[in-house]
């Protein structure tokens, strides 16, 4: 099956219908950068930038951050890659950069963590966006803001990296041709006021891990919960299926970037939700590719409607035994 999966890196991930859904992957060290030439993929839609910091014994200097974005850039070559600034804190905890009380959360995952951390301490984030607007020199740079939890906070971060942007300008650096800012969705207060986000955002990018934790109020990290609540319930799909609808209303490209696109099964129900940009595991590109090439978009969008409409405790079964019938 590997052999099979690998001899897919050359065709487009394309439905039985025609419709050309985005595969791209989730990276986010140094190495990951030759993922794109093994899979295939068309892009990176989410590269993890606190891994840096995560695998370094002190803060990464500006200019180190830089050469990583740059080589990042100069390997995906055409392809797009969106950086995602820190989302440090709470359960990603830095030896050198702790704040006196962060020792003491209960909750670090809804703690003092991502954006929170990076509006507070300012200068992490300056340092950052200097960083990436350097590296982006002559290209179009994609920034995404983690943990956006009201509309406010995305245009603080965006205010934040264009007062660099000028900065740099003034003093005739080169810059990104284009800088293309957008916000992940994981909190799930910031679906209340997409209205208010959409017209201000590039791109949206639906973090279903942390999403998934708190709309269930359920730990990603705690293994006696794993098995309880399932993305492929009910509740998880129509509150997907209102963001997808209304971000497509809005013309903002929407696409999923985690874990759960990168199983085949979820894989399907999303894309039979409406979605069409999916940022995997690079592992998981082979399988899912396999699952698209054998769909019919049509036919499953139907499906998935039917079966949101009077659903069942959980869609898995169903979708398995629909799947397995179209020989998907
Ligand atoms: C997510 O929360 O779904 C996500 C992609 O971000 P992370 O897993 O890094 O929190
Ligand atoms: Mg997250």
């Amino acid at each position: 099956r590997r052999a099979a999966f690998a001899a897919l890196k050359d065709v487009p991930p394309v439905t039985r219908d025609g419709h050309r859904v985005t595969l791209m992957v989730n990276a986010g060290l140094r190495d990951d950068v030759h993922a794109l030439d093994l899979t295939g993929a068309d892009g990176i839609g989410l590269f993890r930038t606190e891994f840096q910091f995560l695998v370094s014994a002190t803060l990464p200097q500006r200019e180190r951050q830089q050469r990583l974005y740059r080589e990042v850039l100069d390997n995906a070559g055409s392809r797009p890659v969106v950086f995602r600034t820190v989302d440090i804190g709470g359960d990603k905890a830095l030896p050198y950069l702790r704040d006196d009380n962060a020792e003491d959360e209960e909750n670090p995952a809804m703690g003092w963590r991502a954006l929170r951390v990076a509006l507070e301490r300012d200068g992490l984030m300056k340092a950052q966006a200097r960083a990436l607007l350097e590296a982006g020199a002559g290209r179009t740079l994609n920034v995404m803001f983690p943990m956006v939890s009201e509309p406010w906070e995305f245009d603080e971060a965006r205010a934040l990296f264009e007062a660099q942007r000028s900065w740099l300008s003034a003093r005739g650096r080169r810059l990104p041709t284009q800088v293309r800012y957008g916000a992940m969705l994981e909190v799930p207060a910031l679906a209340e006021q997409l209205d208010v986000l959409l017209p201000r955002v590039d791109f949206l990018s639906i973090g279903t891990n942390d999403l998934t934790q708190f709309l269930f109020a359920a730990d990603r990290a705690n293994p006696k919960l794993a098995e309880r609540y399932d993305w492929l319930s009910p509740s998880i799909l129509r509150f997907l299926k209102r963001i997808v609808d209304q971000a497509r209303a809005a013309d903002v490209p929407v696409a999923v970037c985690g874990e759960m696109g990168g199983r085949p099964l979820e894989a399907m129900a999303l894309i039979g939700l409406g979605l069409d940009r999916l940022s995997i595991t690079p592992a998981a590109v082979g399988p899912v590719k396999a699952m698209v090439r054998s769909l019919d978009l049509a036919e499953l969008q139907g499906q998935v409607s039917r079966l949101l409409a009077d659903p069942p405790k959980t869609l898995r079964t169903e979708l398995a035994a629909w799947a397995a019938g179209t020989g998907v």
